[in-house]
């Protein structure tokens, strides 16, 4: 899905869910998504997992990582939902080892594609665009100030790495 086209679906999700406002509350959109979501000590190597069944999903992810992690996770497995499953399978299962990472275990073509898109969707769903340009033109931010990055990251319930990335990915950092 190009850049534009995934902001866009990203904002009505948001919108759609009655979740469009800052923090955004993840966990409250994968309900309203009619995704189960549940929080396990899963290993350090496994950041979440998404299972679905017919028109059924459950999300888990890892207790044991930091706050803003958790969020990341559920928002990355949130995409992989919106995304990435097919009608009419029986059960579809992703396994998330490190959200920046390569998935292992499946070597097709286009499995790395379909990380980058739900880390980049993930991205779009916890930090909107329009909301992000809002916060920095309403608190009259000067994004060179790495302190500007902070405000924001804590405005968002992010780390301050996705936000950077974020705001870089948008075009907003010089
Ligand atoms: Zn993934």
């Amino acid at each position: 899905m190009i850049r534009e086209k995934l902001e866009e679906k990203a904002e009505r999700t948001l919108r759609e869910t009655d979740t469009y406002r800052i923090p955004i509350a993840i966990e409250v959109l994968a309900h309203r998504l009619n995704l189960a979501i549940q929080s396990e000590a899963l290993g350090d190597n496994v950041a979440g997992m998404l299972v679905v069944e017919g028109d059924r999903g459950a999300i888990g992810y890892n207790s044991t990582h930091a706050l803003v992690r958790q969020r990341f996770t559920i928002a990355h497995e949130i995409s992989h939902y919106l995304l990435h499953t097919k009608k009419n399978q029986k059960s579809q299962l992703f396994i998330d080892r490190h959200m920046t990472f390569r998935r292992d275990g499946y070597s097709s073509g286009g499995v790395d594609h379909e990380e980058v898109e739900a880390n980049q969707f993930g991205a779009a769903l916890l930090m909107p665009r329009s909301l992000l340009q809002q916060e920095v033109k309403k608190n009259d931010l000067d994004l060179d100030d790495e302190e500007a990055i902070t405000f924001l990251a804590k405005r968002f319930h992010v780390s301050t790495a996705a936000m950077s990335n974020r705001l870089s990915n948008l075009g907003l950092l010089r």
